[in-house]
């Protein structure tokens, strides 16, 4: 197939950009390069050691003879690019990585709450229009995330995958209707992604394009079987108060000997996937799109769920770091269960990677491996969601 992965410098896009053309697929990176970007203005930098995009392609080249294309496009304000990008192309497939995707971020500033709308709504509404304007039947999966759903339903009723089938009182008797899970998202990250769900319902049905919504859990791990071919491919690896997701933030703090920092009581449940399982659900997702007309199809994509407590007590009994809860920066439920289904992707073949196989690789490989690039001053979170609120001080001298 000719894929488009756009992101496909960023920290799902790399490795999912490599493991499609190790498949032997046709692939083209489209990126802005804007992630790179925010490292520079947030002051920090990946853990790893990431190499520029075109010595990125050049190794891989090196080691496995073949050819991935790089495109340096905005999807949110190049629209008449991106028209010319996909007549030339003519992709059979696109993977749409490319968002803000940072909730601390996205609450960080009026600016970066801007920034993020204008960013992830228009690069998905761009693509959308761009394929209706030109009529490509490519399929289309994009990664969406756990947190449309939102964390506060009370009770254990398992989360579907993406439609909720109600029941309807009317005169005649009851009616049964099938609708998207009602959105409830805690940031405005995550209600760009609720909105990018309406967008695809609208253009599956007027355009019949092939839409596939993967909504994603929080990514662990770092490397995959591509990445790990040369040093020079490494991926990403955030460990920042607003990218580093709560699992690489204690790997890390592990790793240099930093308390553990447990927003409030640790009692939130999330739902997790290593980046192997990442790449493999794309390509999944990728073979098995939904008919033309058909509503946009939704996976659940996770593998395990945790609470963040039981998470920090995991890794702070594999390594005698300490555990520090500080306030919860976050609007959101002190507490809550999580039951998701995820029975699309197992039924298709997926055998996932567990914490318990993979944790102690991330701590020796990674976390300990490149610990002496940590700048332990940008651990603490500094987004906070609520007017007014202090942030938490540095534990750090
Ligand atoms: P990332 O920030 O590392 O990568 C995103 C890439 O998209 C970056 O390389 C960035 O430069 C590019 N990009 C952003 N805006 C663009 C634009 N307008 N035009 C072109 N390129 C643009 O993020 P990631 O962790 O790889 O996440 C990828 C996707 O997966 C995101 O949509 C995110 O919401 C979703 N997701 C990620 C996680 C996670 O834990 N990382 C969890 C759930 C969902």
């Amino acid at each position: 197939m000719r894929i488009l992965v756009l992101g496909g410098d960023g920290f799902c896009g790399w490795p999912t950009a490599l493991h499609l053309s190790d498949l032997g697929h046709d692939v083209t990176i489209v990126d802005n390069l804007s992630r790179r970007a925010i490292d520079l203005e947030l002051e920090v930098d990946s853990l790893t050691p990431i190499r520029p995009v075109s010595e990125r392609i050049r190794v891989w080249r090196e080691v496995s003879g073949r050819e991935i294309g790089f495109v340096r496009l905005d999807l949110a304000a190049e629209y008449d690019r991106l028209v010319a990008l996909l007549l030339e192309h003519r992709p059979d497939a696109i993977v749409h990585f490319a968002e803000q995707r940072a909730a601390p971020y996205s609450m960080r500033s009026q600016t970066a709450k801007r920034y993020t709308v204008d960013n992830n709504v228009r690069a998905t509404h761009n693509l959308l229009a761009a394929l209706a304007a030109t009529g490509i039947d490519a399929a289309l999966v994009h990664l969406g995330t756990m947190g449309v759903y939102g964390y506060g339903w009370s009770g254990s009723a398992p989360i579907p995958e993406g439609y909720l089938t109600v029941k309807l009182d009317t005169p005649d008797g009851e009616l049964k209707r099938e609708i998207l899970h009602p959105a409830n998202p805690g940031s405005v990250y995550h209600l760009t992604k609720t909105l990018d769900q309406l967008m695809f319902a609208f253009y599956a049905s007027n355009d019949q394009l092939r839409i596939t919504d993967l909504h994603q859990g929080i990514v662990w791990g770092t490397q995959t079987p591509q990445t790990e071919r040369d040093e020079r491919l490494i991926n990403r690896f955030d460990y920042d108060g607003d990218y580093g997701t709560v699992l690489n933030r204690f790997l890390m703090q592990a790793a240099v000997g930093h308390p553990l920092t447990v927003h409030g009581t640790g009692g939130q449940t999330r739902a997790f996937i290593h980046i192997r399982d990442t790449v493999r659900c794309v390509q999944i997702a990728l073979e098995n799109p939904p008919e033309p007309g058909a509503k946009p199809a939704v996976f659940n994509q996770i593998t395990e769920t945790h609470r963040v407590a039981d998470l920090a007590k995991l890794v702070s009994g594999l390594t005698g770091i300490e555990i520090a809860h500080l306030p919860n920066p976050r609007q959101e439920a002190v507490e809550n269960d999580l039951v998701v289904r995820n029975d699309r992707f197992l039924a298709l073949g997926l055998n996932p990677t567990t914490l318990s196989e993979g944790l102690l690789a991330e701590i020796t490989e990674i976390a300990e491996r490149y610990r002496h690039r940590v700048d332990p001053h940008k651990i603490i979170a500094r987004s906070v969601w609520r007017p007014g609120m202090e942030t938490s001080p540095d534990l750090v001298d």
